[in-house]
C-alpha cells in the first residue's frame, strides 16, 4: 500500500523506500550561478592533473615517494603540518561562511551538489524535464525508453569513470596513467581506484543524490548550531504569502482574503531534495536557491513583486536590521586571518633543507686512543629544492670536538642523503651528556644553513 508520505510499504515493515525526486528544470539568477559554479569547479577538477609546472605535473600527491607537488612547492612528510593547517583553515572558513551565508557550500560548491547537478543535466538532456521523466519511468519498456535509458547510462558511466581517472591522476602521474589505461597495461591498484571512485560518483550523483545530504552528510546535522539570527537562510515569507490559494489572473487577492502565494507548487517541483520550503527551515534544505528562481518567475507572471521566497535572516524577517559584523563573525574572521598569515609566513620561511641527526643505538661510545672518545651518528640531509646543492657539515659544543668522517656532500635536487658520521672529543673534555650542535651550510653560495642538536655520550655519563 502507499503511505501518507507517498512511499510504498507493507504492514509490519519498518522500512519505507524513498520516493524518487524528479526536480523540474529551473531558470534564473541562481540557476545561472549554480551552472557557472559547476563548470568552474568541474573544469578545475578535470583540468587540474593536466597542468604542468616547471616541467612536471603541477599538482601531484606522490604517495609512494612521500612527496606532494603543488605548483612550485614540494612538500615532504616533515611538511605535513601545512596539510593540517590547510584543513584547519578550510574548517574555519566553512564555519565563517556558514555563519554569514548559511549553507552556501552545500548549494553551490559541495562535490555532491556539483556532480548531482552534472548528472541531472545529462538526465534532463536525454529524458526531458520533470513530467517527461516521470512519464518515461512509468511507461512500459518500449524501444524509445530502452534507447534513452541506455544512452543515459553510457553518459553517466563515461563521466563517472572519467571522474575516477581524474581523481587517481592527482596521485599517479596522469599522462603515463592515461597511456597505460588505453594500452590495458595499468597498475592493478590504479585500475581498482579508478573504478572505485567512478562507482562512488555514479552511485552518489546518479542514484543517491539528495539522500546523501539527508542521511549521510554530517555537516547537514550540525550546521544548525553555526546559525544565528543574522545568518542568511532561504525562507518563505509566510506573512506575505498566506493564506495561499489559486486565483484568476488579475483577481484582487486582498478581496479574496488571499496572500501572494498562488499555491502553484513550483517551489516544491524544482527542489532537488523534494521539500516544501513553505513549511519553514528544514535540515534537508541545501540552500540551492532553485525555489527562489521558481517563485520569482511565478511572481513575474502574476505581476506580484519578487522575493516571496528569498535569502533573508530571522532578524530581517522580524523587520529588524541585518547585522553582518557580530561577535561570531569577528572571531571566525580573526582566527581565519591569523591562520592564513601563519601558513603563508611559515611556507615563505620554510627551510630549503632538513638535517636529522640520529645517535647510534648499539654503542654508547668508543675509546679511540689518542683521538679521545668517539660517538657514532647517522646524519640524514634532505635537499627540498629542485636543484642540486653542495653542503659542508660542522659540529660544535665541546672543546676539541671533531668530525672524523666525510663532511662535504653534493646532494641532487629533491633528494635525501644518509651518511654515518663519527665524532670525537679529547678524553679530558668527553664527560658525556653534553649538548652538541651540528651545523649544515651550503658551500655554493645559496645561503642555506640548518642546525640540529644532539647529545654526546661519554664515560662519566649517568
Ligand atoms: S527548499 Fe529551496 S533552497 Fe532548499 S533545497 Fe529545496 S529548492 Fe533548494
Ligand atoms: S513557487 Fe511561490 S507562489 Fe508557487 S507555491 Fe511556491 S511559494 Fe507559492
Amino acid at each position: 500500500m502507499t503511505s501518507k508520505l507517498g512511499g510504498e510499504y507493507q504492514y509490519g515493515q519498518l522500512y519505507r523506500s524513498e520516493d524518487k525526486v524528479y526536480p523540474r528544470e529551473v531558470k534564473g539568477r541562481f540557476a545561472t550561478l549554480r551552472r557557472l559554479a559547476m563548470f568552474v569547479l568541474l573544469g578545475a577538477f578535470y583540468g587540474g592533473p593536466w597542468l604542468t609546472w616547471g616541467g612536471r605535473q603541477a599538482v601531484l600527491f606522490d604517495l609512494p615517494a612521500r612527496k606532494f607537488y603543488v605548483f612550485g612547492l614540494t612538500l615532504w612528510p616533515q611538511d605535513f603540518i601545512y596539510l593540517a593547517l590547510l584543513l584547519i583553515i578550510l574548517a574555519v572558513s566553512l564555519f565563517f561562511f556558514t555563519a554569514i551565508a548559511g549553507r552556501l557550500w552545500c548549494g553551490f560548491a559541495c562535490p555532491q551538489t556539483v556532480w548531482t547537478e552534472a548528472f541531472t543535466w545529462i538526465e534532463m538532456a536525454i529524458e526531458g524535464d520533470r513530467s517527461k521523466r516521470m512519464k518515461l519511468d512509468k511507461a512500459p519498456w518500449t524501444f524509445t525508453k530502452i534507447r534513452k535509458k541506455v544512452l543515459k547510462q553510457i553518459c553517466w558511466i563515461a563521466l563517472a569513470l572519467f571522474t575516477g581517472f581524474s581523481f587517481v591522476g592527482y596521485f599517479s602521474a596522469v599522462r603515463p596513467l592515461a597511456i597505460d589505461l588505453i594500452n590495458f597495461d595499468a597498475n592493478a591498484w590504479a585500475v581498482f581506484w579508478v573504478f572505485f571512485y567512478g562507482f562512488a560518483t555514479y552511485g552518489n550523483a546518479g542514484y543517491m543524490r539528495e539522500q546523501v545530504c539527508k542521511y549521510m552528510c554530517p555537516y547537514a546535522r550540525f550546521q544548525g548550531s553555526m546559525f544565528d539570527r543574522d545568518t542568511l537562510i532561504i525562507t518563505y515569507d509566510g506573512e506575505r504569502g498566506e493564506p495561499r490559494g489559486g486565483r484568476k489572473r488579475g483577481a484582487d487577492a486582498k478581496a479574496l482574503g488571499l496572500g501572494d502565494c498562488v499555491d502553484c507548487t513550483m517551489c516544491v517541483q524544482v527542489c532537488p531534495t523534494g521539500i516544501d520550503i513553505r513549511k519553514g527551515l528544514q535540515y534537508e534544505c541545501i540552500a540551492c536557491a532553485a525555489c527562489i528562481d521558481a517563485c520569482d518567475s511565478i511572481m513575474d507572471k502574476v505581476g506580484y513583486p519578487r522575493g516571496l521566497i528569498r535569502y533573508s535572516t530571522e532578524r530581517a524577517l522580524e523587520q529588524k536590521s541585518y547585522r553582518l559584523i557580530r561577535p561570531r563573525t569577528l572571531v571566525y574572521s580573526a582566527v581565519l586571518v591569523a591562520l592564513v598569515a601563519a601558513m603563508v609566513a611559515s611556507i615563505a620561511l620554510r627551510k630549503p633543507a632538513i638535517l636529522d641527526v640520529m645517535r647510534d643505538r648499539n654503542t654508547l661510545y668508543r675509546d679511540v686512543g689518542r683521538q679521545g672518545i668517539a660517538n657514532s651518528f647517522t646524519v640524514r640531509v634532505i635537499n627540498k629544492r629542485n636543484e642540486a646543492h653542495s653542503f659542508s657539515l660542522d659540529v660544535t659544543g665541546i672543546e676539541g670536538i671533531q668530525i672524523q668522517s666525510e663532511t662535504e656532500f653534493e646532494i641532487a635536487g629533491e633528494s635525501v642523503l644518509t651518511s654515518p658520521v663519527s665524532v670525537t672529543v679529547p678524553h679530558e673534555y668527553a664527560v658525556g651528556g653534553q649538548v652538541i650542535t651540528f651545523e649544515l651550510n651550503s658551500t655554493d653560495g645559496s645561503g642555506i644553513t640548518v642546525i640540529e642538536e644532539s647529545r654526546f655520550r661519554g664515560p662519566t655519563e649517568e
